[in-house]
C-alpha cells in the first residue's frame, strides 16, 4: 500500500532514473521542494516496503516493484496530462493532475486512456466536443473558481 507522498517519491525516483541514470536524496529534496530530512524517512519508508535500496555513493535504486509501480505512476500522470489537455482544460492542470491521480484506479485510467485513443482516432469527434464548450457555461454564468472549496497541498 502507497501513500499519497510515497507514490509522489516513487514517481520522480523513476523520472530521475530514467533522466540521469541514477539518483540521490538531494535531487529529490529539489525535484520534490521538500526537506532533505522528509526525504530520508520516506527513501528508509519505501525502503521497507521493498520498493527501494540503497546503492553506493549514496544513490538511491529501484526494485522491480519499485520500477514497477514507477512505471505506472509516470504513465497515469501523462496520461492524464494528456487528458486534459485534450479538454482543454484552461488552467491548473499540473494541480489537478497531482490531486486526482493518487484516487483514480488503474481501470479508470485504462478508460481515460481508451478515450484519447478515441478522440486522437476520430479527430472530427474531438472538434464537435470543443466546440460544445462555447455552448455549455455553469447555471446563470456564476463565476466557477470562486466556488473552489479545496486547496491542494503535499503532505510532508
Ligand atoms: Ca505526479
Amino acid at each position: 500500500m502507497l501513500t499519497e507522498s510515497m507514490e509522489d517519491y516513487l514517481e520522480m525516483i523513476y523520472r530521475l532514473i530514467k533522466k540521469k541514470g541514477y539518483v540521490r536524496a538531494v535531487d529529490l529534496a529539489e525535484g520534490l521542494n521538500v526537506q532533505p530530512s522528509s526525504v530520508t524517512r520516506m527513501i528508509q519508508k519505501l525502503n521497507e516496503n521493498g520498493f527501494v535500496y540503497y546503492e553506493r555513493y549514496r544513490n538511491i535504486g529501484l526494485t522491480f516493484l519499485g520500477e514497477k509501480y514507477g512505471k505506472f505512476l509516470v504513465w497515469r500522470d501523462e496520461q492524464l496530462k494528456n487528458f486534459f489537455q485534450l479538454l482543454n482544460a484552461k488552467t491548473g492542470i499540473e494541480e489537478q493532475v497531482e490531486g486526482i491521480e493518487h484516487y483514480i484506479t488503474p481501470n479508470t485510467m485504462i478508460l481515460i486512456r481508451n478515450l484519447i485513443i478515441y478522440f486522437k482516432q476520430n479527430t472530427e469527434r474531438l472538434k464537435e466536443f470543443k466546440a460544445l464548450e462555447q455552448e455549455l457555461q455553469y447555471p446563470d454564468g456564476e463565476e466557477l473558481e470562486i466556488l473552489r472549496a479545496w486547496g491542494f497541498k503535499r503532505e510532508e
